[in-house]
Protein backbone atom coordinates (compact mmCIF):
# COMPACT_ATOMS: atom_id res chain seq x y z
CA UNK A 1 0.00 0.00 0.00
CA UNK A 2 1.62 3.33 -1.13
CA UNK A 3 0.58 6.87 -0.34
CA UNK A 4 0.07 8.74 -3.80
CA UNK A 5 -0.10 12.22 -4.17
CA UNK A 6 -1.71 12.58 -8.11
CA UNK A 7 -2.23 15.77 -9.57
CA UNK A 8 -4.56 16.18 -12.84
CA UNK A 9 -4.76 19.02 -14.80
CA UNK A 10 -6.41 21.71 -16.79
CA UNK A 11 -7.52 19.31 -20.06
CA UNK A 12 -7.88 15.98 -17.63
CA UNK A 13 -10.77 17.82 -15.44
CA UNK A 14 -12.21 19.85 -18.33
CA UNK A 15 -15.64 18.49 -18.68
CA UNK A 16 -18.18 16.56 -17.07
CA UNK A 17 -17.10 13.58 -18.85
CA UNK A 18 -13.19 14.11 -18.04
CA UNK A 19 -14.25 14.53 -13.90
CA UNK A 20 -15.87 11.33 -14.09
CA UNK A 21 -12.79 9.71 -15.61
CA UNK A 22 -10.48 10.78 -13.21
CA UNK A 23 -13.13 9.89 -10.30
CA UNK A 24 -12.69 5.99 -12.30
CA UNK A 25 -9.65 6.16 -12.40
CA UNK A 26 -8.80 7.11 -8.53
CA UNK A 27 -11.05 4.90 -7.04
CA UNK A 28 -9.26 2.53 -8.85
CA UNK A 29 -6.47 3.34 -6.74
CA UNK A 30 -8.34 2.98 -4.10
CA UNK A 31 -9.41 -0.02 -4.70
CA UNK A 32 -5.86 -1.34 -4.62
CA UNK A 33 -5.06 -0.42 -1.43
CA UNK A 34 -3.37 2.87 -1.77
CA UNK A 35 -4.03 6.15 -0.03
CA UNK A 36 -4.61 8.91 -2.54
CA UNK A 37 -4.45 12.93 -2.31
CA UNK A 38 -5.44 14.59 -5.28
CA UNK A 39 -4.54 17.67 -6.77
CA UNK A 40 -7.04 19.42 -9.46
CA UNK A 41 -6.15 22.42 -11.74
CA UNK A 42 -9.25 24.53 -12.58
CA UNK A 43 -11.01 23.55 -15.95
CA UNK A 44 -9.43 24.05 -18.54
CA UNK A 45 -9.49 27.81 -20.33
CA UNK A 46 -11.33 28.33 -16.96
CA UNK A 47 -8.22 30.44 -15.31
CA UNK A 48 -7.62 32.51 -18.56
CA UNK A 49 -11.41 33.09 -18.59
CA UNK A 50 -11.45 34.57 -15.13
CA UNK A 51 -8.05 36.94 -16.53
CA UNK A 52 -10.48 38.13 -19.14
CA UNK A 53 -12.96 38.72 -16.73
CA UNK A 54 -10.78 40.67 -14.60
CA UNK A 55 -9.35 43.40 -17.41
CA UNK A 56 -12.96 43.97 -17.95
CA UNK A 57 -13.37 45.95 -14.61
CA UNK A 58 -10.15 47.08 -14.15
CA UNK A 59 -7.43 48.12 -15.93
CA UNK A 60 -4.89 47.06 -13.57
CA UNK A 61 -7.03 44.61 -10.78
CA UNK A 62 -4.67 44.42 -7.53
CA UNK A 63 -3.13 41.41 -7.55
CA UNK A 64 -5.07 40.50 -3.95
CA UNK A 65 -8.50 40.45 -6.01
CA UNK A 66 -6.79 39.11 -8.58
CA UNK A 67 -5.86 36.12 -6.87
CA UNK A 68 -9.53 36.06 -5.06
CA UNK A 69 -10.56 35.36 -8.48
CA UNK A 70 -8.64 33.15 -10.25
CA UNK A 71 -8.94 30.84 -7.08
CA UNK A 72 -12.40 30.24 -8.06
CA UNK A 73 -11.56 28.27 -10.74
CA UNK A 74 -9.61 25.25 -8.70
CA UNK A 75 -12.70 24.99 -5.84
CA UNK A 76 -15.57 24.37 -8.59
CA UNK A 77 -13.23 21.08 -9.56
CA UNK A 78 -12.42 19.92 -6.07
CA UNK A 79 -16.32 19.87 -5.39
CA UNK A 80 -16.98 18.64 -8.23
CA UNK A 81 -14.72 15.47 -8.00
CA UNK A 82 -15.27 14.69 -4.81
CA UNK A 83 -19.13 14.41 -6.23
CA UNK A 84 -18.18 12.04 -8.78
CA UNK A 85 -16.05 10.30 -6.52
CA UNK A 86 -18.80 9.54 -3.48
CA UNK A 87 -21.12 8.62 -6.44
CA UNK A 88 -18.88 5.82 -7.32
CA UNK A 89 -19.31 4.89 -3.29
CA UNK A 90 -15.72 5.98 -2.56
CA UNK A 91 -15.53 9.06 0.31
CA UNK A 92 -13.50 11.87 -0.12
CA UNK A 93 -13.38 15.27 0.92
CA UNK A 94 -12.50 18.65 -0.82
CA UNK A 95 -10.43 21.09 0.58
CA UNK A 96 -9.64 24.43 -1.12
CA UNK A 97 -5.59 25.62 -0.05
CA UNK A 98 -6.53 27.81 2.76
CA UNK A 99 -8.75 24.93 4.62
CA UNK A 100 -5.44 23.03 4.08
CA UNK A 101 -3.71 25.48 5.30
CA UNK A 102 -0.76 25.69 2.26
CA UNK A 103 0.39 28.56 4.26
CA UNK A 104 2.60 31.11 1.97
CA UNK A 105 3.84 34.54 1.81
CA UNK A 106 1.91 37.16 0.70
CA UNK A 107 3.47 37.86 -2.83
CA UNK A 108 -0.13 38.09 -4.39
CA UNK A 109 -0.19 35.80 -7.99
CA UNK A 110 3.43 34.56 -7.29
CA UNK A 111 3.54 33.41 -3.77
CA UNK A 112 5.43 30.72 -2.19
CA UNK A 113 4.70 27.98 0.15
CA UNK A 114 6.24 28.12 3.74
CA UNK A 115 4.37 25.26 5.36
CA UNK A 116 1.94 22.79 5.39
CA UNK A 117 -0.43 21.02 7.82
CA UNK A 118 -0.24 17.65 7.00
CA UNK A 119 -2.56 16.54 9.90
CA UNK A 120 -6.20 16.95 8.35
CA UNK A 121 -5.04 15.22 5.63
CA UNK A 122 -3.65 12.26 7.42
CA UNK A 123 -6.98 12.01 9.55
CA UNK A 124 -8.96 11.95 6.74
CA UNK A 125 -6.67 9.21 4.88
CA UNK A 126 -7.14 7.12 7.77
CA UNK A 127 -10.59 7.47 7.86
CA UNK A 128 -10.70 6.09 4.64
CA UNK A 129 -11.14 9.05 2.72
CA UNK A 130 -9.67 10.07 -0.71
CA UNK A 131 -8.36 13.77 -0.03
CA UNK A 132 -8.88 16.11 -2.95
CA UNK A 133 -6.84 19.93 -2.99
CA UNK A 134 -7.36 22.53 -5.09
CA UNK A 135 -4.15 22.96 -6.40
CA UNK A 136 -2.33 26.48 -7.20
CA UNK A 137 -3.30 28.20 -3.93
CA UNK A 138 -2.79 29.29 -0.72
CA UNK A 139 -3.58 31.21 2.44
CA UNK A 140 -1.12 34.01 3.71
CA UNK A 141 -0.45 34.91 7.53
CA UNK A 142 -3.52 37.36 7.55
CA UNK A 143 -5.76 35.14 5.79
CA UNK A 144 -5.49 36.75 2.42
CA UNK A 145 -5.92 33.96 -0.65
CA UNK A 146 -2.71 33.40 -2.62
CA UNK A 147 -1.58 31.76 -5.75
CA UNK A 148 1.50 30.55 -6.71
CA UNK A 149 1.77 31.81 -10.54
CA UNK A 150 0.21 30.05 -13.65
CA UNK A 151 0.92 26.48 -13.85
CA UNK A 152 0.98 26.07 -9.98
CA UNK A 153 -0.87 23.58 -8.94
CA UNK A 154 2.15 21.29 -10.00
CA UNK A 155 4.10 23.07 -7.17
CA UNK A 156 0.77 22.53 -5.00
CA UNK A 157 0.94 18.60 -6.04
CA UNK A 158 4.74 17.98 -5.20
CA UNK A 159 4.39 20.32 -2.04
CA UNK A 160 1.60 17.85 -0.52
CA UNK A 161 3.81 15.02 -1.16
CA UNK A 162 7.08 16.63 0.23
CA UNK A 163 4.47 16.94 3.29
CA UNK A 164 2.63 14.01 3.55
CA UNK A 165 6.56 12.04 2.59
CA UNK A 166 4.48 10.48 -0.32
CA UNK A 167 6.10 7.64 -2.14
CA UNK A 168 5.57 9.19 -5.52
CA UNK A 169 4.04 12.66 -6.92
CA UNK A 170 2.09 11.76 -10.11
CA UNK A 171 1.27 14.50 -12.45
CA UNK A 172 -1.46 13.26 -14.84
CA UNK A 173 -1.51 15.40 -17.88
CA UNK A 174 -2.36 15.35 -22.00
CA UNK A 175 1.09 13.90 -22.30
CA UNK A 176 2.01 10.27 -21.80
CA UNK A 177 5.67 11.58 -20.71
CA UNK A 178 8.91 13.47 -20.97
CA UNK A 179 10.28 13.37 -24.46
CA UNK A 180 13.90 13.62 -25.87
CA UNK A 181 12.89 16.45 -27.67
CA UNK A 182 9.36 18.28 -29.51
CA UNK A 183 7.58 15.34 -31.23
CA UNK A 184 6.12 17.98 -33.20
CA UNK A 185 9.50 18.78 -34.61
CA UNK A 186 11.14 15.17 -34.71
CA UNK A 187 9.15 12.18 -35.38
CA UNK A 188 11.96 9.99 -33.83
CA UNK A 189 11.45 11.56 -30.09
CA UNK A 190 11.31 9.62 -27.52
CA UNK A 191 9.24 8.71 -24.24
CA UNK A 192 12.23 9.07 -21.42
CA UNK A 193 11.76 6.04 -19.01
CA UNK A 194 13.43 7.93 -16.69
CA UNK A 195 14.99 11.74 -16.44
CA UNK A 196 17.12 13.45 -13.34
CA UNK A 197 15.64 16.72 -11.73
CA UNK A 198 18.57 18.66 -12.86
CA UNK A 199 18.02 17.62 -16.44
CA UNK A 200 14.31 17.76 -16.25
CA UNK A 201 15.13 21.71 -15.04
CA UNK A 202 17.60 22.44 -18.00
CA UNK A 203 14.89 21.09 -20.19
CA UNK A 204 11.57 22.53 -18.27
CA UNK A 205 13.47 26.06 -18.24
CA UNK A 206 14.46 25.52 -21.86
CA UNK A 207 10.84 25.27 -23.13
CA UNK A 208 9.54 21.87 -22.55
CA UNK A 209 6.38 23.07 -20.97
CA UNK A 210 5.48 19.79 -19.25
CA UNK A 211 5.85 21.03 -16.07
CA UNK A 212 5.99 23.85 -14.02
CA UNK A 213 9.87 25.17 -13.05
CA UNK A 214 9.48 25.35 -9.54
CA UNK A 215 7.98 22.27 -8.67
CA UNK A 216 10.53 20.32 -10.35
CA UNK A 217 13.04 22.90 -8.03
CA UNK A 218 10.74 21.50 -5.15
CA UNK A 219 10.79 18.00 -5.94
CA UNK A 220 14.89 18.24 -6.39
CA UNK A 221 15.00 19.83 -2.95
CA UNK A 222 12.74 17.60 -0.89
CA UNK A 223 13.74 14.80 -3.24
CA UNK A 224 10.11 13.77 -4.31
CA UNK A 225 9.51 11.24 -6.82
CA UNK A 226 7.75 12.96 -9.50
CA UNK A 227 5.92 11.03 -12.41
CA UNK A 228 4.27 12.53 -15.78
CA UNK A 229 1.73 10.43 -17.25
CA UNK A 230 -0.98 10.82 -19.59
CA UNK A 231 -4.37 11.08 -17.58
CA UNK A 232 -6.23 8.79 -19.79
CA UNK A 233 -3.44 6.57 -21.60
CA UNK A 234 -1.91 3.51 -20.14
CA UNK A 235 1.42 3.60 -19.39
CA UNK A 236 4.34 3.91 -17.42
CA UNK A 237 5.12 7.87 -18.22
CA UNK A 238 8.33 9.28 -17.40
CA UNK A 239 10.10 9.20 -13.64
CA UNK A 240 11.67 12.06 -12.63
CA UNK A 241 14.33 11.29 -9.82
CA UNK A 242 17.91 11.87 -8.42
CA UNK A 243 20.81 10.53 -10.34
CA UNK A 244 21.37 6.61 -10.41
CA UNK A 245 24.93 6.26 -9.12
CA UNK A 246 25.19 2.43 -9.75
CA UNK A 247 23.82 3.01 -13.26
CA UNK A 248 26.61 1.40 -15.75
CA UNK A 249 25.01 2.78 -19.18
CA UNK A 250 23.75 6.15 -18.59
CA UNK A 251 23.00 8.00 -21.60
CA UNK A 252 25.49 10.56 -22.56
CA UNK A 253 22.44 12.82 -23.42
CA UNK A 254 19.13 12.93 -22.27
CA UNK A 255 17.42 14.90 -24.40
CA UNK A 256 17.44 18.65 -27.05
CA UNK A 257 15.35 21.73 -25.74
CA UNK A 258 15.27 24.92 -27.53
CA UNK A 259 13.20 27.80 -28.04
CA UNK A 260 12.52 30.94 -30.25
CA UNK A 261 11.78 33.21 -27.35
CA UNK A 262 15.70 35.31 -27.50
CA UNK A 263 16.98 37.69 -29.22
CA UNK A 264 20.90 38.95 -29.37
CA UNK A 265 22.73 42.18 -28.88
CA UNK A 266 26.14 42.79 -29.21
CA UNK A 267 27.62 45.93 -28.64
CA UNK A 268 30.91 46.15 -30.72
CA UNK A 269 34.50 47.51 -30.20
CA UNK A 270 33.92 48.58 -26.52
CA UNK A 271 37.11 49.33 -24.40
CA UNK A 272 38.70 46.33 -22.83
CA UNK A 273 38.86 48.28 -19.33
CA UNK A 274 37.32 47.24 -15.70
CA UNK A 275 33.60 47.82 -15.22
CA UNK A 276 32.32 47.95 -18.88
CA UNK A 277 30.10 44.39 -18.31
CA UNK A 278 28.24 45.94 -15.20
CA UNK A 279 28.27 49.60 -17.27
CA UNK A 280 26.15 47.73 -20.17
CA UNK A 281 24.19 45.39 -17.82
CA UNK A 282 23.56 47.71 -15.38
CA UNK A 283 21.23 49.58 -17.06
CA UNK A 284 19.50 46.61 -18.63
CA UNK A 285 18.80 44.83 -15.24
CA UNK A 286 17.91 48.19 -13.92
CA UNK A 287 14.97 48.03 -16.76
CA UNK A 288 13.90 44.79 -15.34
CA UNK A 289 15.10 42.89 -18.70
CA UNK A 290 16.60 39.58 -17.92
CA UNK A 291 20.06 38.56 -19.44
CA UNK A 292 20.67 34.99 -20.25
CA UNK A 293 23.85 33.92 -22.16
CA UNK A 294 26.14 36.50 -22.16
CA UNK A 295 30.15 36.17 -24.29
CA UNK A 296 32.71 38.47 -24.49
CA UNK A 297 35.71 37.88 -25.66
CA UNK A 298 39.44 38.48 -24.97
CA UNK A 299 40.50 41.83 -26.66
CA UNK A 300 43.32 40.87 -29.03
CA UNK A 301 43.64 45.05 -28.79
CA UNK A 302 42.33 47.68 -26.87
CA UNK A 303 38.98 46.46 -27.50
CA UNK A 304 36.16 44.00 -27.69
CA UNK A 305 32.78 42.70 -28.75
CA UNK A 306 30.18 42.55 -25.73
CA UNK A 307 27.12 40.09 -26.37
CA UNK A 308 24.29 38.94 -25.15
CA UNK A 309 20.88 37.69 -24.74
CA UNK A 310 17.49 38.83 -23.91
CA UNK A 311 13.89 37.63 -23.79
CA UNK A 312 12.66 38.09 -27.56
CA UNK A 313 9.82 41.02 -26.47
CA UNK A 314 12.30 43.32 -24.61
CA UNK A 315 14.49 43.09 -27.58
CA UNK A 316 13.64 46.91 -28.34
CA UNK A 317 13.81 48.05 -25.21
CA UNK A 318 17.15 46.69 -24.87
CA UNK A 319 18.57 48.18 -28.00
CA UNK A 320 17.21 51.94 -26.97
CA UNK A 321 18.97 51.02 -23.63
CA UNK A 322 22.53 50.08 -25.38
CA UNK A 323 22.41 53.13 -27.55
CA UNK A 324 22.50 55.56 -24.84
CA UNK A 325 25.21 53.22 -23.15
CA UNK A 326 27.18 52.60 -26.35
CA UNK A 327 27.74 56.34 -26.95
CA UNK A 328 28.76 56.60 -23.11
CA UNK A 329 31.27 53.86 -23.57
CA UNK A 330 32.55 55.01 -26.83
CA UNK A 331 31.84 51.87 -28.49
CA UNK A 332 31.80 51.45 -32.31
CA UNK A 333 28.16 50.27 -32.62
CA UNK A 334 25.29 48.02 -31.70
CA UNK A 335 23.76 45.13 -33.95
CA UNK A 336 20.70 43.24 -32.64
CA UNK A 337 19.13 39.94 -34.30
CA UNK A 338 16.09 38.95 -33.34
CA UNK A 339 15.56 35.85 -36.03
CA UNK A 340 17.28 33.72 -33.52
CA UNK A 341 16.86 30.08 -31.75
CA UNK A 342 18.23 28.67 -28.75
CA UNK A 343 18.99 25.17 -28.62
CA UNK A 344 20.59 22.78 -26.07
CA UNK A 345 21.96 19.19 -25.59
CA UNK A 346 21.22 18.63 -21.80
CA UNK A 347 22.16 15.37 -20.13
CA UNK A 348 24.16 14.28 -16.55
CA UNK A 349 25.96 11.95 -18.47
CA UNK A 350 28.30 14.46 -20.04
CA UNK A 351 30.01 14.95 -16.79
CA UNK A 352 31.81 11.61 -17.56
CA UNK A 353 32.65 11.85 -21.32
CA UNK A 354 34.24 14.07 -22.59
CA UNK A 355 33.81 15.39 -26.99
CA UNK A 356 30.41 15.91 -26.66
CA UNK A 357 30.48 19.31 -27.50
CA UNK A 358 32.87 18.31 -30.56
CA UNK A 359 30.25 16.11 -31.42
CA UNK A 360 27.31 18.54 -31.56
CA UNK A 361 29.16 21.21 -33.77
CA UNK A 362 30.32 18.62 -36.27
CA UNK A 363 26.78 17.40 -36.54
CA UNK A 364 25.80 21.14 -37.19
CA UNK A 365 28.54 21.86 -39.79
CA UNK A 366 27.54 18.90 -41.31
CA UNK A 367 24.46 20.94 -42.07
CA UNK A 368 27.05 23.95 -42.85
CA UNK A 369 24.64 25.53 -39.80
CA UNK A 370 26.83 28.46 -38.81
CA UNK A 371 27.31 29.01 -34.75
CA UNK A 372 26.82 32.32 -33.50
CA UNK A 373 27.13 31.89 -29.70
CA UNK A 374 27.97 28.93 -27.45
CA UNK A 375 27.59 28.61 -23.75
CA UNK A 376 27.91 25.50 -21.18
CA UNK A 377 27.37 24.20 -17.74
CA UNK A 378 27.96 20.62 -16.45
CA UNK A 379 25.02 19.27 -17.87
CA UNK A 380 24.45 21.45 -20.78
CA UNK A 381 25.77 22.55 -24.33
CA UNK A 382 23.67 25.60 -26.13
CA UNK A 383 24.08 27.22 -29.27
CA UNK A 384 22.48 30.23 -30.60
CA UNK A 385 21.65 29.81 -34.41
CA UNK A 386 19.51 31.21 -37.03
CA UNK A 387 15.79 30.27 -36.26
CA UNK A 388 15.35 29.09 -39.93
CA UNK A 389 18.04 26.42 -39.18
CA UNK A 390 16.65 25.41 -36.09
CA UNK A 391 14.34 22.23 -36.68
CA UNK A 392 17.32 20.98 -39.06
CA UNK A 393 19.57 21.60 -36.39
CA UNK A 394 17.11 19.68 -33.86
CA UNK A 395 16.53 16.84 -36.21
CA UNK A 396 20.49 16.39 -37.50
CA UNK A 397 21.78 16.33 -33.33
CA UNK A 398 18.87 14.02 -32.41
CA UNK A 399 19.92 11.46 -34.45
CA UNK A 400 23.85 12.31 -34.06
CA UNK A 401 23.14 11.51 -30.48
CA UNK A 402 21.47 8.49 -31.45
CA UNK A 403 18.44 9.48 -29.72
CA UNK A 404 15.70 9.00 -32.74
CA UNK A 405 13.19 5.90 -31.33
CA UNK A 406 14.64 2.65 -32.80
CA UNK A 407 11.41 1.77 -35.28
CA UNK A 408 12.07 5.11 -36.93
CA UNK A 409 13.94 5.44 -39.56
CA UNK A 410 16.42 8.86 -39.83
CA UNK A 411 16.88 10.55 -43.11
CA UNK A 412 19.90 12.11 -42.44
N1 LIG B 1 -5.28 26.95 -13.10
C1 LIG B 1 -3.99 27.51 -12.96
C2 LIG B 1 -3.40 27.93 -14.30
O1 LIG B 1 -4.00 27.79 -15.30
C3 LIG B 1 -3.06 26.61 -12.24
C4 LIG B 1 -2.75 25.31 -12.93
O2 LIG B 1 -3.49 24.89 -13.82
O3 LIG B 1 -1.77 24.68 -12.59
O4 LIG B 1 -2.31 28.44 -14.34
MG1 LIG C 1 -0.69 22.99 -15.83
Amino acid sequence: MALIVQKYGGTSVGSVERIQAVADKVCGFRQRGDDVVVVVSAMSGETNRLIALAKEMQTRPSSREMDVLVSTGEQVTIALLCMALEERGCPARSYTGGQVRILTDSAHTKARIQDIDDQPIRADLKAGRVVVVAGFQGVDEQGNITTLGRGGSDTTGVALAAALKADECQIYTDVDGVYTTDPRVVEGARRLDKITFEEMLEMASLGSKVLQIRAVEFAGKYNVPLRVLHSFQEGPGTLITIEDESAVEKPVISGIAFNRDEAKLTVLGVPDIPGVASRILGPVSDANIEVDMIVQNVAEDKTTDFTFTVHRNDFEKAEEILQGVAQELGAREISGNNKIAKLSIVGVGMRSHAGVASKMFAALAKEAINIQLISTSEIKVSVIIAEKYLELAVRSLHSAFELDAPEVVSES
